[in-house]
Order: C-alpha cells, then sequence, then structure tokens
C-alpha cells in the first residue's frame, strides 16, 4: 500500500483528494503567483485524525503543508515548487466553535472555522471578536493566527497574536499540545503559543484556540476625508486619537486606488470627487450608546478642516453607507489584481515615519522604474502601508517581475531604514525568503533555526517557507 493509499484509509477516501483536478485549487495561491502540487489534500475531521495523519506523513517522509482558507499573501499555503513530496492538509472540516463564555470574554474555535463566523458568534454572544479585513470571509482561524494577520483595527487592539489566551496544537511527530486554556495570567516558562502564531505552518498544525474577546461596540461613526498629504493625515490621526471616542480605523488611501475603483467596481459608489492626492477612512466607535461619538468625530473634523489638515469630508449616516466605504478599501486588493501585475509589498514603520517613508519611496520608484505606477494604501493608524508597482498596460506578470522586481527590495530598504519592517502582516512564506535573508538580522535567523530544528528535527512541516535556509 502506498503512503496516500494509508493516508486515504486512514480519513476515508473522501477526505484524501488525488486527482489533480480536485486538488487544483490547493495547488496555487491567492494572486495566482505561485503553484506547487501536492501528493494529495488531506480533509481530517477531528485533532485526532490531524494527529494521526501528520505522524503518519512524518513516518513516509512527507512533508505537511497547512491550508487554511488560502487567502495568504506570501505564498505559504502551496507546496514549494522546489520541496520534498509535500501533502497540503486541509483544516476546512475542523469548524466548530466550540464554547463562546461572554463572563469570560472568550470563545474557542476550532483552526477551520471562517474568521466573519467567529465575529458573528462573539456578536451573538454580546461580545466582539476585532480582528477584521477584506478576506474574512473565507480566511480561517488557523490561518490568521499563522500569519498573526493584522487587518484595519491592528491600531487599537493589535495583530492577531494579541487576541490568543491559548492553543492547541499537533506538533511535527503527531503528539497534540494541549495549551488551549483561557487564563489570563500564566508565567509558568515560556509562553508556547507564540511560537505557533506567525510561524506559517512551520512549527506544527494549529487545531484550536481560545481568543480574547472585547466589548461590543454599539455606536460605531465612520467617515471618508479627502486630505493633501500623509503629513496631513498622521496630524489628523493625532487630531482622532484625543477626540474621546476610540479611533478602530484609520486607513490612508492614495488617489490611484480611488480611479482604479472607479474603473473596476462601477457598482461601488465613490462619496467624495477623485480630486485630492490622499483620502482617509476614519472609524470611531465606543461601548456605550450615550457617548456621543457622532459629536466627537464632527468636532475633531472641524478642527482638521480649519487645520487644513482636511478638504472634504462625508460621514456615512447609517450602516448601508457605512459598509459602502468599507466596500471601497477592501475590494482594492481584488480590482489591483484584475488591474494587471504589480510588484507588492508589505512594509510597516513607525506611524511618524510614514509621511517620510512614502515620499522616499515615491522617489526612488520614479526615479528607477519611471513606466510603472505607485499605489500605495494601507493600515496608517499602525503604520502599516502597502506599496505596490503597476506594470505599463500589456505587461506580462513574468516580464513585470524581471524588469522591476526589485522594486520590491527598494521599498522593504527604505522600511528597515526607517525603523520598520518588511513583512507587517502577510507574513514572509516563499514571497519574501530573499528579503528575509538580506535584511533579517542573522542571530535572529540563528535563533529561529534552532527552534525550528528543536521541534521539527525532521522538517516535516511546511518546508521552503519562512526560513531561507531551512
Ligand atoms: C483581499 C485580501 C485582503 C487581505 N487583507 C489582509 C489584511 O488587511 N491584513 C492581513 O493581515 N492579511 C490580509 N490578507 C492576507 C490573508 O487574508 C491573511 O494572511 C489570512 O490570515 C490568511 O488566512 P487563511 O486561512 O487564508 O490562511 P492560508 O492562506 O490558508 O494559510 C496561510 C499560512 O498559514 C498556514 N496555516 C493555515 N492554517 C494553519 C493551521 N491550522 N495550522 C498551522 N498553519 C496553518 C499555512 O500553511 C500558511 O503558511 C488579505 C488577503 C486577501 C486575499
Amino acid at each position: 500500500m502506498s503512503d496516500v493509499d494509508a493516508l486515504a484509509e486512514l480519513l476515508g477516501p473522501s477526505h484524501c483528494l488525488r486527482t489533480a483536478e480536485e486538488m487544483a485549487p490547493y495547488a496555487v495561491d491567492w494572486r495566482g503567483a505561485w503553484r506547487g502540487q501536492p501528493q494529495a489534500v488531506l480533509k481530517p475531521g477531528s485533532v485526532a485524525e490531524v494527529a494521526a495523519a501528520v505522524a503518519r506523513c512524518a513516518a513516509a517522509g512527507l512533508a505537511v503543508v497547512p491550508a487554511g482558507g488560502r487567502t495568504g499573501l506570501a505564498g505559504a499555503a502551496v507546496v514549494s515548487s522546489n520541496g520534498p513530496p509535500a501533502v497540503v492538509l486541509s483544516l476546512e472540516r475542523l469548524n466548530r466553535i466550540r464554547e463562546v463564555d461572554a463572563r469570560d470574554f472568550s470563545l474557542v474555535a476550532e483552526a477551520g472555522c471562517v474568521v466573519q463566523r467567529v465575529q458573528e458568534a462573539a456578536a451573538e454572544a454580546g461580545r466582539l471578536f476585532p480582528i477584521a479585513w477584506g478576506a474574512q470571509g473565507s480566511a480561517q482561524i488557523g490561518g490568521m493566527l499563522s500569519t498573526n494577520a493584522g487587518g484595519v483595527r491592528t491600531l487599537r487592539w493589535g495583530n492577531a497574536r494579541e487576541l490568543v489566551l491559548g492553543l492547541e496544537v499537533v506538533l511535527p511527530d503527531g503528539r497534540v499540545l494541549n495549551d488551549l486554556r483561557r487564563v489570563r495570567k500564566d508565567n509558568s516558562g515560556y509562553a508556547l503559543r507564540h511560537l505557533f502564531l506567525g510561524a506559517e505552518g512551520t512549527l506544527g498544525v494549529i487545531t484550536a484556540a481560545a481568543l480574547r474577546l472585547v466589548p461590543a461596540l454599539p455606536l460605531v461613526e465612520t467617515a471618508f476625508l479627502a486630505v493633501p498629504s500623509p503629513e496631513a493625515a498622521l496630524n489628523l490621526l493625532g487630531r482622532m486619537l484625543g477626540s474621546g471616542a476610540e479611533v478602530i480605523g484609520f486607513e490612508l488611501i492614495q488617489r490611484v486606488c480611488l480611479e482604479m475603483v472607479a474603473e473596476y467596481g462601477p457598482h461601488l459608489r465613490l462619496p467624495l470627487p477623485v480630486a485630492s492626492p490622499w483620502f482617509v477612512l476614519v472609524e470611531l466607535a465606543a461601548t456605550h450608546r450615550d457617548v456621543p461619538v457622532r459629536r466627537m468625530l464632527e468636532a475633531a473634523l472641524e478642527e482638521a478642516l480649519e487645520a487644513g489638515e482636511c478638504s472634504d469630508a462625508v460621514l456615512a449616516e447609517n450602516e448601508a453607507q457605512r459598509r459602502d466605504f468599507w466596500r471601497i478599501r477592501e475590494d482594492f486588493p481584488e480590482f489591483s489584481r484584475i488591474s494587471g501585475p504589480s510588484i507588492a509589498t508589505d512594509t510597516a514603520v513607525p506611524v511618524s515615519a510614514v509621511p517620510a517613508f512614502l515620499a522616499r519611496v515615491e522617489a526612488a520608484l520614479a526615479a528607477r522604474w519611471p513606466e510603472g505606477r505607485m499605489v500605495a494604501l494601507g493600515h496608517a493608524g499602525d503604520g502599516n502601508i502597502h506599496v505596490g508597482l503597476k506594470a505599463p498596460p500589456g505587461v506580462t506578470r513574468e516580464e513585470w517581475v524581471r524588469r522591476a522586481g526589485a522594486a520590491e527590495m527598494a521599498v522593504n530598504e527604505i522600511a528597515v531604514a526607517l525603523g520598520g519592517s518588511f513583512s507587517a502582516e502577510h507574513g514572509i512564506g516563499v514571497s519574501k525568503l530573499h528579503a528575509m535573508q538580506a535584511l533579517k538580522d542573522p542571530l535572529a535567523l540563528e535563533v529561529m533555526g534552532a527552534i525550528k530544528r528543536a521541534l521539527d528535527p525532521r522538517g516535516v512541516m511546511n518546508p521552503g517557507k519562512v526560513l531561507p535556509r531551512c
């Protein structure tokens, strides 16, 4: 019996995909940039099955690539094309919410739960699970944690890591590490969960997580603003943070992004004329209905208009309009994808350095790749700006990568020089291995390699990802 036959017997043939056609969606990443053919796609239905499948793969010398919603942007949930034979292990059948405890402000979800489902379960209990971003309707808890996803509310509650109380993980040898506790304080040695958060499946398979919830926000006010410059946006952010309400979102959007929305998303109504060089989407909220959030927002905006930090503003009048504002931001990655090839980046700098970062990047890109079009937007409230360099019409992805691929490192280097990061929220996967090699502290890489070898001496888990030499 072949190893894959044995896995099919273990999980049941319908939970072990083997034909190229069945496996096709798992053999390519969301952007269509990374491809790799698995030997099989496994869909275990319980923690015990995950453990048995991983142990079996380890014994057979088959690598294991965990997959969640496959919305990752670093090529990490796809088998490495030049790596050892591997299976994709999809967590989609482990999708139960095991427990919601409103008094404890916690929720225990299995790794295959779609993030939006977790948000809904929290809301049903009168609580909020605050991580949110455009792909939340497809991304899963396991993928969110393994990439330490950020999203639009990081400025208020941090990345996914900050919201994890405990984890259940299948280790590379098939043993189950049960650290699924909801206790808030526990200094009994190393906080092991943090090893697996952001590890992109290279240290084990997350099967469930105890997540921290926060008070619900019955009052949310959202505004779409025209701002003259990133500097003005930064001043505006400071003003909003001092408004008295909670600032839960602050997105900076370059004009070209709205031009692309107008072109590729004619069903979306732009709230303001596309006349300003920059726009801001800001969201303020409160945990109690009596807090005058609207007045606080209006007062802050009046001051901002007077100070020249903002030239025009539209406030959402209802929930439908609020959602429309957000769709402009959240659907943008899809419009960008269909509008043609782009050199993408995922940088973060200290919030105060955002204007300098954008100015330096603009100058560097214009000087070396004048035929490209810089596209910038991001979670400016936490310093995470995504800069892309779009190809001129008619240029293929391969050709553009050949001509302008170095733009990515040019942007990364500027971020690092300003005290920032070349990987803010998408992870390393395969797409940033070169940056990891060039820009990460060699000692940090050495320590990471030691951790990898200690937990996964046979290199079973997601080989070829995150660490340049492992
Ligand atoms: C339109 C769009 C917008 C996005 N916006 C944002 C954003 O604002 N902020 C942000 O942070 N990200 C964003 N992303 C990136 C992506 O959605 C996140 O990285 C997400 O967390 C990935 O979750 P997933 O379930 O799709 O993971 P996958 O893509 O399936 O996997 C990602 C990584 O996690 C590993 N993995 C998956 N499940 C497990 C598990 N159970 N155990 C161990 N390892 C596992 C995989 O091996 C891989 O390394 C966006 C993506 C898209 C397509």
